[in-house]
């Protein structure tokens, strides 16, 4: 049998794991041995797992495969520490992940899909489309080699690198699951999940209660001028999006982070702001406003006005701040090192 064929064992949770198991007639307590070899210790290959007998191994080897990713590249930043990966799949695709140094910890920007279908203008991992879903062990295992490659520890994650996360949502919550089960022990709290604003999900997120702290891609505050650079507001408009940002709050009392990437000339402005402010005024929110990205095939512009614009919010009584540039020297933004290396 080719692995192609074997069951996936990173994306099984526990109570699959051990199902399966107990189906090849072993007592329940090899699961627990074998999950934890997994997820806490995160060894490759069934040939690590010191407690397991040579026997069980070999049926192990025979029904289930580990699967693993290969670094393509990797990028280190000479300024802070930040490491940016291009990580090959099984079936020969890539994906991007970033490692960043922050004050309270390592931070990990997780990729969800390969590519994205979402068509935001400014975004580079859209340019090229959708190409298929990543599974829960392909996104755990962003984690778990970045850990062993890097010799730190990851401990927080968000999912902000390629692809739509609400877009993969069965993966990507099995994968939030098994994050949170007693092998790996993330707290959700320490997970956020980024999301251009796809209302039934989020609507699906909230009746979970996972506790994750959602980040939803604004941009900007009107309509009409949010339409034209995230196509999704047209199928959502912002109405709708807020009220299920509202419920979100209320269901799950995690407050909410807007990000706002700041485009000369097209959402910077006084008028913006204001229109940004009306829009957020009174909610329990934090706002996160990020210099865009320039990326070579769409033409926006850096705002020159990021100061003035999160200083009207604040005015205003909303709490905003600048993000932080991380890894400017290896910069790319998410999805450019994809993109590149396919050309
Ligand atoms: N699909 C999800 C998560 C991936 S993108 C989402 O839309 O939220 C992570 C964040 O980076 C989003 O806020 C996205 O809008 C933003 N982003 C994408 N391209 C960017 C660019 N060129 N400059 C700045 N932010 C960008």
């Amino acid at each position: 049998m080719d692995n192609s064929e074997k069951i996936d064992i990173l994306s099984c949770s526990f109570e699959e794991l051990e199902s399966e198991i107990l189906s090849m007639g072993e007592k329940a307590f090899r699961a627990k041995q074998i999950y934890e070899w997994l997820h806490t210790r995160k060894v490759n290959d069934f040939a690590q797992m010191s407690n397991i007998s040579a026997q069980l191994k070999t049926k192990l080897n025979e029904k289930f495969c580990i699967k693993s990713l290969k670094i393509k590249k990797r990028l280190v930043s000479k300024i802070d520490n930040t490491v940016k990966y291009l990580y090959g799949l099984p079936d020969g695709e890539s994906i991007e992940t970033v490692l960043m140094e922050y004050k309270h910890g390592n931070s990990l920007c997780v990729s969800t899909q390969v590519g994205c279908r979402m068509g935001c203008r400014f975004c580079a991992s859209t340019i090229a489309g959708w190409v298929r879903n990543l599974l829960p062990s392909e996104m755990l295992l962003q984690i778990y080699e970045t850990e062993r490659d890097s010799g730190r520890r990851v401990d927080s994650v968000v999912l902000m690198g390629i692809g739509e996360p609400l877009d993969n949502f069965d993966n990507v919550i099995k994968f939030l699951k098994i994050l949170n089960s007693d092998g790996n022990g993330m707290s959700l709290r320490h997970l956020s999940l980024s999301t251009c604003g796809q209302v039934d999900k989020i609507r699906e997120l909230a009746k979970l209660r996972l506790a994750v702290t959602l980040s939803v891609s604004l941009h900007a505050a009107t309509d009409e001028k949010r339409s034209e650079i995230m196509p999704i507001n047209r199928r959502y408009p912002l109405s709708e999006l807020m009220s299920a940002c509202d419920d979100y709050f209320s269901i799950t009392g995690r407050r909410i982070s807007f990000e706002y990437s700041l485009i000369e000339g097209v959402n910077d402005t006084d008028e913006s702001a204001d229109e940004l402010i009306a829009l957020l005024r009174g909610k329990n929110c934090h706002i996160n406003l990020i210099p865009v990205n320039e990326v070579k095939e769409r033409g926006f512009k850096k705002s020159r006005s990021v100061e003035r614009f999160r200083a009207r919010l604040e005015k205003a009584g909303l709490n905003a701040t600048v993000r932080r540039t991380l890894g400017a020297d290896i910069s790319a933004a998410c999805g450019q090192l994809r993109r590149e290396f396919k050309e």
